[in-house]
Parts: structure tokens; sequence; C-alpha cells
């Protein structure tokens, strides 16, 4: 098989590139990606050189680029690129719709011209919006995005509805809830909580800290992806959650128990417009139609989120001391 990831050296994408690449050693994979901000190929070191593992520099909205590569022809695409952080979404919209939406549809037409055999969408919960107090998102729950990041989304997963309806596409369409775990940018909640707590700085909690999201080891997400590529019914959408619903704080009050630091350090902060209030995934259609299981439950997977950040503490200072710092003052105000 040979398997065009774009994405491939942000959070996600590297950690599948890593689960893939050593477990499929016949395969080849071509990990493309355009290396913003979120796009580190540190995160790859371990595959780097191994002979069925490439990496290509590139836009997925380049069309002559993405026509030139996909015409030599591959057997799936697993889309992974896009611009992924609700907050920079608030404040630059246009770069999500840019890449999200654009993005994939210049893929999806690049896929049907030269034959692709499956396009894996690799999409979020966060498409159906917020849920209440009960109840739990199944892949029959209507569409409602409330931030530019989950409507690019949102727009993004219709297209590819949309070319499998229209041109017969062989696509499938991921939704997963909060993926954690090793190589996440340090702007998201847990890598955010454990850098800023290890450096002894406040913690910002949006509003009231009571915002409920269903977390997912990384790796649990990368096995079921897995399985949609080469078990997933065309055409079909599949929810992955790890019934590990948590409120924020309690993400935070238990990342600081793990590393002895006082609770003084949460700031509860301005909430973020739009905030949704609770996501929680129904994955009875993955785990009853394709066999998929998550490995992690909370309590391990974050133990071993912490141990990971603790061990790597050199790649996420370097992340910090760039671009980034900027972009966190902005955000939170500089301290
Ligand atoms: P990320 O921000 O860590 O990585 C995104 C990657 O895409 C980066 O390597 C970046 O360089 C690349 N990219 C961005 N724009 C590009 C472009 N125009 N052309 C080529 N490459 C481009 O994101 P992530 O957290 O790894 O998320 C990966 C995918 O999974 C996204 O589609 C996201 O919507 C989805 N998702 C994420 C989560 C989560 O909790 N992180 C949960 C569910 C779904």
């Amino acid at each position: 098989m040979r398997i065009f990831v774009t994405g491939g050296a942000g959070f996600i994408g590297s950690n599948y590139l890593l689960y893939m690449v050593n477990k499929y050693p016949t395969y080849e994979f071509i990990n493309y990606d355009v290396l913003t901000y979120a796009g580190n190929l540190e995160n790859l070191s371990q595959i780097e050189g191994i002979s069925n593992y490439q990496f290509i520099k590139g836009d997925i909205t380049n069309k002559d680029l993405v026509d030139k590569l996909l015409s030599t022809g591959f057997d799936a695409i697993v889309h992974f690129a896009a611009e992924s952080h609700v907050d920079r979404s608030i404040l630059e919209p246009d770069i999500f719709v840019k890449t999200n939406v654009l993005g994939t549809q210049n893929l999806l037409e690049s896929a049907k011209k030269f034959g692709v055999k499956k396009f894996v969408h690799v999409s979020t919960d966060e498409v159906y919006g917020s849920l209440g107090e009960t109840g739990l998102f199944t892949e029959e729950t209507p569409l409602a995005p409330n931030s530019p990041y989950s409507a690019s989304k949102a727009g993004s997963d219709l297209l590819v509805r949309a070319y499998h309806e229209t041109f017969g596409l062989p696509v499938n369409i991921t939704r997963c809830s909060n993926n954690y775990g090793p190589y996440q940018f340090p702007e998201k909640l847990i890598p955010l909580i454990i850098a800023n707590a290890l450096a002894d700085k406040t913690l910002p909690v949006y509003g009231d800290g009571l915002n409920i999201r269903d977390w997912l080891y990384v790796e649990d997400h990368c096995s079921a992806i897995d399985l949609v590529l080469h078990e997933g019914v065309n055409g079909e959408v599949y929810n992955i959650g790890g019934n590990n619903e948590r409120t924020n704080i309690h993400i935070v009050q238990t990342i600081l128990q793990e590393l002895g630091k006082p609770e003084s350090l949460i700031r509860f902060v301005k909430d973020r417009p739009g905030h949704d209030r609770r996501y929680g995934i129904d994955a009875t259609k993955i785990t009853t139609q394709l066999g998929w299981k998550p490995v992690h439950n909370f309590e391990t997977g974050i133990q071993k989120t912490i141990r990971w950040y603790l061990d790597n503490q050199g790649w996420w200072k370097r992340i910090q001391s760039g671009e980034y710092q900027q972009y966190f003052d902005q955000q939170y105000g500089s301290r």
C-alpha cells in the first residue's frame, strides 16, 4: 500500500506515522506537510531515514504540487492537515477556512482525478456542537459547530460526504474526541498545564473550569484510524472516543497532584467566546462494527503523558522559546 499522509508533522499525524511505519514495514508512507507553527519534524526523528517513509514539504492548497504527487499513484490518503486550535480560529478565522475547507476540497479533487482507493478524513467531535448534561454524540447527531475551527471542520466533512455521494469517492470520516499524549503542542490544555506547572507559572483555566471533554490517548486514536483505513465501509462516519469525560478543572487538579504542585497556581480567566460546555462521544459503531477498543483509560494515559513531558523537556522548551510565547502573551496576558 502507498499512503499519502497529510499533516504528519503535527501532534496526531506524527503519532500515527510512528505507529504505522513500524507496524507496516511493507507499506510506503509519504508525509506531506507545510510545517506551520504546529508542524515539527523533530517528532519523527525515530523514523527519519527508514526506507518506507519520506517527508515532502508542501501545502494542501497547492493544486499543482498535490496533483503532481498524487499522479504517481496512491492507494490511500489519510488526511490530518488542518489548522486545529480553537483559540487561534477566534483570532484569525481566514486561515482556518483556507486550509481546512479549501485544502480538503483540493485533496478530494485530486484524489478523484487520480483514483485514490480510500480517503480517510480525520475530523472532530466539535462539529456536533455542545451537549447538555446528558446524552452523547452519535454519527447521526446533526452538525452544529460553534467556533470558526469547528465550522471549518464541518465544512470539510460535508465536502468529503459530497465527493462520496456525487462522485463515488471511497471515503470515511472519523470524528474523535480530545486527544492527549506525546508531541502535543503546548498551547493545548494538558501540555500547557504540565509545562506551566513545572515552571511554577500560573495556569489559565477558562470560565468556571467546568466544561467537559471526553479524552482519548493519542495512540488509541491512531489504532482506530488504522482500522478505518483497512476495514471502514465506504461512505461511513465513525465516532471515536474514550468514555473518559472529565471537567477541565479536574484535569488541571490531576496534573498538579501528579507533579506535586499547589492549586494556588490556578488562575480562572475570562471564558472563551462560544465555549462549548460538554462533549461526549458514543463510539458504539466503531467498537461493534470494526472491533476497535482503546487500550488506555484516563488514569493510565495521563500518567504516561506526564512522564513523557518530564522526560522530553527539551522538546517543548524549544517550542516555547519561539513564536509561541508571543501567542501565549496575546491570549492570556504576559507574566
Ligand atoms: P496539529 O495542529 O498538531 O497539526 C496539524 C498539522 O497540519 C501540522 O503539522 C501542520 O504543519 C499541518 N498543516 C497545517 N496546515 C497545512 C497545510 N495548509 N498544508 C499542509 N500541512 C498543513 O493538529 P492535530 O492536533 O495533530 O490534529 C490533526 C487532525 O486531527 C486535525 O484535522 C484535527 O482537526 C483533528 N483532530 C484533532 C483532535 C485533537 O484533540 N488534537 C481531536 C480530533 C480531531
